[in-house]
């Protein structure tokens, strides 16, 4: 080892080499440092007199396998120009941390490949150390996103952990990128969001959400320019619970056995896509047969069809009046459950047929929900709130490909 050799393996400049020591399974380098170079930490003064040392140690760059450990006698010093005794700061790593800055960087590289607790038996530290420096990674790229671009967004909320723990997300639907990561759901989860937004200047052409009555009033009141587009899956997954719904209602309500026999179990046929049915387990002849017997149900499988239809239209005014349509036959079928929904997209007709002027869904949101849960399994839990946040925002990069 030498001076040379800790400047251009270690990353390591302005200090002396002074002596190895072989302990077991690493290496532990004595460093010095010149009282010529020392300068006030505070005002960056030379006019410094020595107060005597503290040592501390550095975990640095691994040799092979073998661990490396650099000790330093940091010098304390008074100075002449402000006046203040302190140690005087150290080049190499960062304040108050145990590692060197190349130590860092490259647990940054080995993170994008192995896991947390791969990285930290890989490196012998502990499992905290490579989350803090991952932390601080994440927290300098994506600690305050930039607003100031955004043009379209969707916001839905995701259910992580068990019980009912919600996070809401806002996305940037031309990155791809989380932009907002509030506590739970409603307006209170985004009231954070609008402020940094309004600051930003950002200004929102559209928005896609559910029909849930917090986030139209939400983006009314703090989007009232920008064009609200309500997401089709999730107005389609409505009528499929209804649907469900509808279905265990007539069950129920079925006095003759055969009657009965004939609607246990088609609630998955009725949710299928006509076209996914399967002939070699007779899924066409169960779901046809349960039709027949029951027009109530009939009724509300086709219009199931016909409702994604209304997104698949010529253009707006087509789609309007195949909307229209649609309403009307819901509300004369004498189904309640079809009236009330009928109802449900007469009052968001605007916002649905708006997907003809902006054809966005919160359809990426499930793709980032997806990462997050498969994170969220590689992960020995997120107790750490922050640090979950900050891996959601990251999200899109993948520049972790793996977390726990
Ligand atoms: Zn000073």
């Amino acid at each position: 080892m030498s001076t040379s050799l800790l400047y251009h393996g270690f990353g390591i400049r302005g200090y002396r080499y002074a002596k190895t020591e072989y302990v077991e399974g690493g290496l532990v380098f004595h460093l010095t440092q010149d009282p010529k170079t020392c300068r006030c930490s505070a005002c960056g003064s030379s006019k410094v007199a020595p107060r005597g040392e503290g040592e501390r140690r550095f975990r640095g760059l691994p040799i092979g396998s073998k661990r490396v450990t650099l000790v330093l006698p940091i010098p304390r010093v008074a100075c002449g120009d402000c006046g203040l005794v302190r140690q005087v700061a150290v080049g190499f790593a960062e304040p108050r941390r145990s590692y060197t800055k190349s130590f860092a960087r490259y647990v940054l590289e080995l993170s994008r490949l192995m896991t947390i607790k791969d990285v930290a038996i890989h490196l012998g530290v502990s499992w905290d150390i490579v989350k803090e420096i991952q932390k601080q990674d994440l927290q300098r790229r994506f600690g305050k996103p930039q607003l100031k671009h955004l043009r379209r967004l969707a916001i839905d909320e995701i259910s992580v952990g068990k019980g009912h723990r919600y996070v809401t997300l806002v996305l940037d639907l031309e990155s791809g990128a989380v932009m907002h990561v509030g506590e739970g759901k409603g307006r209170d989860a985004l009231t954070h969001f609008w402020k940094r937004l309004r600051a930003s200047g950002a200004k929102i052409e559209a928005v896609a959400t559910d029909m849930s009555p917090a986030y139209i009033e939400a983006v009314m009141t703090n989007l009232p320019q920008a064009t609200l587009v309500f997401d089709r899956f999730h107005v389609i997954k409505l009528f499929n619970d209804k649907l469900s719904d509808l279905r265990r209602d007539l069950h129920r309500q079925a006095t003759d056995s055969l009657h009965k026999q004939v609607l246990k179990g088609t609630r998955w046929l009725l949710l299928k896509r006509p076209e996914n049915l399967d002939p070699a387990r007779n899924e066409q002849a169960r779901l046809a047969e349960a039709l027949q017997l029951n027009a109530p149900l009939a009724t509300a499988y086709y219009l199931k069809e016909d409702l994604a239809e209304v997104w698949e239209q010529e253009d707006q005014e087509t789609a309007q009046a195949f909307l229209l349509d649609w309403i009307l036959q819901a509300e004369s079928s004498g189904i309640r459950m079809l009236i009330n929904f009928a109802k449900t997209l007469r009052l968001h007709a605007h916002g649905i047929l708006a997907y003809y002027d902006y054809p966005i869904s919160t359809g990426p949101l499930e793709g980032t929900n997806n990462k997050i849960k498969t994170m969220k399994r590689q992960a020995y839990g997120f107790r750490d709130q922050d640090f979950l946040k900050l891996k959601i925002y990251a999200i899109h990069e993948s520049k972790y490909a793996l977390v726990g």
